[in-house]
């Protein structure tokens, strides 16, 4: 038995293992292990920066790939994947059993109780985070959920995501009245609810990378012009727009929401949660005159 485990092969077995993104993980056999063909996920790869690290925990075979990284995660993300997805147990929307960074977090992106009741936002103890779940646009499966950082103590990752296995890049779909067949594209969940009540269309990515089935579904849902609309503070983030803009260019009219667009300080956050539903309006129809 070799003493390392090649990643390279092991990525020919399982070629998710090419499209981890930093801080994300994945679950798997491999084929010298002396567990056998017994079901157990035992071998653990995991994407920290350019490195691909895999640890056996049956076996102790461990193994390191340094490598290119494509895209980034932005804010310290983590991601874990579940066979069976359940939002936690001890979820709490009353406001007497929240902490108060949670309360004004929400309040600070403009978002009202209301919403928080329509999307599940809330909060639990036991994971001391705020919860984002992301469920299927039609029939409501729940699909992932976030847990975001906001107590001042807390010094993880700002977003923890917990996903299905099968559902490699779950994207949340704003629900509510829609204008049009433009779809505003964002990272984040916040900045989807709060385009939505804008009156458009928003999906976030859960991040700033975007893949080919985002573009097939955009094709599906027969959108005639997208949007996408990030935090566009840093190089990294205008790499990843330029390759979603090449994608998306295939089915749909594309834009682009620059800084200079939004009228704001050069260090200002530029992401639609920052903004009020009537800026955002104002925004993307500039953007599209
Ligand atoms: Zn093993």
């Amino acid at each position: 038995m070799p003493e390392y485990l090649n990643i390279k092969a092991l990525a020919k077995v399982n070629p998710a293992i090419n499209e981890l993104e930093d801080g994300e993980q994945l679950n798997m056999r491999h084929p010298e292990c002396p567990a056998g063909d017994d079901g157990r996920q035992v071998l653990y790869v995991t994407q920290r920066g350019a490195k691909k690290l895999a640890f056996c925990h049956h076996c102790g075979m461990k193994g390191v790939l340094t490598g290119e990284r494509s895209f980034i995660r932005r804010g310290g993300q983590n991601l874990l994947i579940e066979n069976e997805l359940h939002l936690p147990p001890d979820l709490t929307f009353k406001a007497n059993e929240q902490p108060v960074e949670h309360i004004v977090w929400l309040h600070q992106h403009g978002i009202t109780h209301k919403m928080q009741r329509e999307y599940e936002i809330g909060w639990s103890n036991n994971w001391g985070r705020t919860i984002l779940p992301v469920r299927q646009h039609k029939g409501g499966k729940l699909l992932a959920f976030q847990r975001r950082r906001v107590l001042r103590g807390d010094f993880g990752p700002k977003y923890l995501t917990t996903r299905l296995e099968h559902i490699k890049n779950p994207v949340f779909k704003a629900r509510g009245p829609h204008l049009g067949n433009t779809l505003i594209l964002v990272e984040d969940i916040l900045s989807a609810i709060k385009v939505n009540e804008a009156g458009f269309y928003s999906w976030a990515l859960l991040g700033t990378y975007m893949t080919n089935s985002v573009a097939v579904d955009i094709a599906d849902a027969k959108f005639d012009t997208v949007v996408i609309w990030l935090d566009d503070d840093n190089l990294a983030v205008r790499r990843s727009q330029k390759v979603m803009r090449r994608k998306i260019k295939q089915v749909a009219d594309v834009h682009v929401m620059r800084h200079q667009d939004l009228r704001i300080r050069p260090d200002d956050k530029s992401d639609p949660k920052m903004f009020t539903p009537d800026e955002i309006k104002m925004a993307i129809a500039s953007k599209l005159a």
